[in-house]
């Protein structure tokens, strides 16, 4: 089978034999995704309040993904027309250079609690340490399955925080939640200390909640890309221009990144994860200096290349929440074969950079429009 046989010229129905073929989908399984949809209205009852029915989106999938060596089907789920071809373009100019070296920090989620009415806030932090051990044996009663598993509460950390309502402590639990996204799994480890944090600080427990800003959990790519497989100096020159600008200019750094996760939300959405957790992630830890800057980061290699590289937070899951009630999202998560979620999460941000890539090299060469309009009236004429 060819990896990049032209998907342009074959119908929908052709293009889902290949992959179900290509991904060794089960003939149940090649029979859901040639139903569409994959969500019977009594399972969408389940999973949000007040539903009246279900709503459809197109799935395309980026062939060639190649991440740590391993080649990867990548399925995406939205609504814009040439985000699929400009992931699939990118991964592709990276395979012929070796593909995309991915690392992930730990699936490890911060949980805040915040204590207020605390009078001497410095000193009640230190008093919250000295019951480390306590609160996250209480913790950790909250989730025996994730601590049977090795992950749990492993950490606690306290700061004291002036607002202008007046003095209050943050506590933070460090949570391993492996291979869950872990926000229930976080929420509800709060809610069993903030009692206990309320009575050794003698204050006021509100709320009990993960952070989305998980800086403990990063997934990291770089990718090399030789300047004769990108077009020539002068689409390095135009792809480091393109970078210098977003770097500088936060108009421009939001429409970059806006870019980058039109690569990593669709990877999300088709696995069932949250998108919008990842979406707040990626935009905040895109402040981290106090300035809005791209996710991404282009340099010039010494023999004249280009390199590149992704930073994001990655709180996505292969278990929990709607990984495992979507049917559909099931089945597109058995179609990448990714064994972890720090393997779908480096995944997710390798599709996010091969996005970026191959949106800076068509904005340095011509224009996003003129590379891709004609493709598409093309298609609605058809
Ligand atoms: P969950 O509670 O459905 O599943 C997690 C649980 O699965 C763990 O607590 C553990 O007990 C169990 N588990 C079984 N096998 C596991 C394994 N191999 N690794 C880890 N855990 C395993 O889901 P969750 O992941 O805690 O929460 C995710 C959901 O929470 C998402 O749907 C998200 O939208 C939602 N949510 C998000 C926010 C937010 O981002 N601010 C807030 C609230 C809820």
């Amino acid at each position: 089978m060819d990896r990049f046989e032209d998907f342009s010229s074959m119908s929908a129905e052709e293009r889902q034999e290949w992959t179900a073929q290509a991904a060794g989908l089960s003939p149940e399984q090649r029979e859901l995704l040639r139903q569409g949809g994959g969500l019977p209205l009594e399972v969408a009852d389940s999973m949000i309040d007040n539903v009246i029915g279900t709503y459809a989106l197109p799935i395309g999938v980026v062939r060639g993904m190649v991440v740590n060596g391993k080649e990867y089907l990548v399925p995406m789920v939205c609504e814009e027309p040439w985000v699929v071809s400009c992931a699939e373009k990118g991964a592709e100019l990276a395979a012929q250079c070796g593909g995309f070296h991915a690392t992930y920090t730990g699936s490890i989620m911060i949980s805040q609690i915040q204590i207020t009415q605390v009078t001497s806030p410095h000193v009640a932090c230190l008093k919250i340490l000295e019951h480390k051990r306590e609160i996250l044996e209480l913790a950790n009663q909250a989730d025996p399955v994730l601590v049977s598993l090795g992950g749990g509460a492993f950490d606690v950390e306290a700061k004291p925080l002036d607002t202008e309502v007046g003095s209050m402590v943050i506590t933070q639990l460090l949570v391993n939640t492996k291979d869950a996204m872990g926000a229930n799994a976080v929420n509800t480890m709060a809610e069993k200390v903030a009692p206990l944090l309320a009575q050794i600080t003698g204050g006021k427990a509100y709320l009990r909640i993960l952070s989305n800003l998980a800086v403990h959990r990063l997934a990291r790519v770089r990718v090399s890309v030789s300047r004769e497989v990108l077009g020539g100096s002068a689409v390095v020159d135009g792809v480091l221009a393109a970078h210098a600008f977003a770097w500088n200019d936060p108009f421009r750094a939001c429409t970059s990144n806006k870019g980058t996760m039109n690569g990593a939300s669709p990877v999300a959405c088709a696995t069932g994860n949250d998108i919008r957790a990842l979406e707040a992630g990626a935009h905040a830890y895109a402040s981290r200096s106090g300035v809005y800057r791209p996710i991404t980061c282009w340099e010039r290699t010494a023999s004249g290349d280009l390199e590149g590289m992704i930073e994001l937070p990655m709180a996505v899951g292969i278990v929990g929440g709607t990984t495992r009630t979507h049917p559909m999202a099931g089945l597109l998560l058995r179609m990448m074969h990714v064994e972890s979620a720090a393997e779908l999460g480096m995944v997710i941000a390798a599709t996010g950079l091969a996005e970026n890539l191959w949106t800076l090299r068509t904005l340095a060469t011509g224009g996003l429009q003129a590379e891709f309009v004609p493709s598409l009236e093309r298609r609605q004429e058809t």
